[in-house]
């Protein structure tokens, strides 16, 4: 039977929605968009329907365990009277996984020796095959008497890129500690979309050789932002090349003793070697006259702009030029004042 009664109430005019829990389901979700995760989690405390509001994959795109400490989630079963933070991970995994995520951002720096099986278990979920960005924090600081655990910690590491490489297909932007070495660089090279690196140093005595850098550069065939922190003994005379047909943006910035002596980046429009140190000094290669022969699209130089790129033609006063602090040659290095005496 047809219900008029309700067809003249839609249509009256005069009608007013009679409350916030007449919204549909979708209207709600859009609402709880607004919200930050936390405050979803208290809404979703409310009512049914409000609760299956909060259960909207898109709502839930970015897995931060690094907020775990700062946020509670309600709907984490309680399962262990235990608050500590292995635990606590695995509440936000099982949150995630009861919220139905869409995951495209996942942050995380924590111990993979304690908390790899909370990691591969979101990973292998399903939750995760549109995962478009990755932060990795997953290595201690420096410490010889922790050796063991390191290497422990390693071979979790490469254990959840083999996962990613196989669950997240879309990755485009991966920010890690990385470790030098042809394993390390394989597992990384399976992501063949990647548009944006960013690699820190992990505290050991792998030092990045010239052919990693080549072998990676080669095989990122869309990578546009590579970011590189490589911190290189001052014993060791490596010369680093850097050769890319799609490369726009390279920061040297944390790196230390990087000598490069040649660049092929038709592309790179910004270099940026902010804090950037080699302790090679006085060589017949000028960092400046590599940019400038081998980046003719370059545009910025730490922020400053490198409209002609050459040094002596960038139009900067000594001063300036000083105060870049960056090159190694027997030019900029050789007139009296040291690079190292005008570090902060
Ligand atoms: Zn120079």
């Amino acid at each position: 039977m047809y219900d008029y009664d309700n067809v003249s109430s839609r249509f009256s005019g005069f009608r007013r929605p009679s409350s916030f829990q007449d919204l549909p389901v979708e209207c709600l979700a859009v609402i709880f968009g607004c919200l930050n995760e936390q405050e979803i989690c208290s809404a979703a405390l409310v009512c049914r329907r409000w609760h299956e509001a909060s259960k909207t994959p898109n709502l839930w795109q970015h897995a931060d365990f690094r907020l775990v400490n700062k946020h509670k989630y309600p709907s984490a079963p309680k399962r262990s009277p235990h608050f500590d933070l292995t635990q606590k991970y695995k509440d936000y995994t099982a949150h995630l996984l009861a919220k139905h995520a869409n995951i495209r951002h996942l942050s995380f720096d924590l111990d993979l020796n304690s908390d790899y099986e909370t990691l591969a278990e979101l990973i292998s979920s399903g939750r995760c095959h549109k995962l478009t960005s990755v932060d990795m924090k997953w290595a201690d600081s420096w410490d010889y008497r922790r050796w063991n655990k390191l290497e422990d910690q390693l071979l979790f590491f490469h254990s959840l890129l083999v996962l990613m490489g196989s669950y997240c297909t879309k990755l485009q932007a991966v920010r890690t500690q990385f470790n030098w070495t042809t394993e390390s660089l394989n597992y990384l090279l399976a992501f063949k979309n990647l548009e944006e690196l960013e690699l820190s140093s992990v505290p050991r005595v792998h030092p990045v050789q010239r052919w990693h850098i080549e072998t990676l550069l080669a095989g990122c065939v869309a990578l546009k932002k590579f970011k590189i922190d490589a911190r290189i003994l001052p014993d060791l005379v490596y010369k680093y090349s850097f050769k890319s047909d799609s490369l726009e943006l390279l920061d040297i910035s944390m790196s230390v003793n990087l000598f490069i002596v040649e660049m092929v980046l038709p592309r790179l429009h910004t270099f940026t070697a902010k804090h950037f140190t080699c302790y090679q000094k006085y060589t017949d290669i000028c960092l400046f006259e590599v940019l400038d022969r081998g980046c003719p699209a370059l545009q910025y130089i730490n922020d400053v702009s490198a409209e002609n790129p050459g040094l002596q033609n960038f139009g900067m006063s000594r001063e300036q030029e000083w105060d870049l602090r960056i090159c190694y040659c027997t030019n900029h290095c050789g007139s009296g004042r040291n690079i190292q005496d005008v570090q902060p």
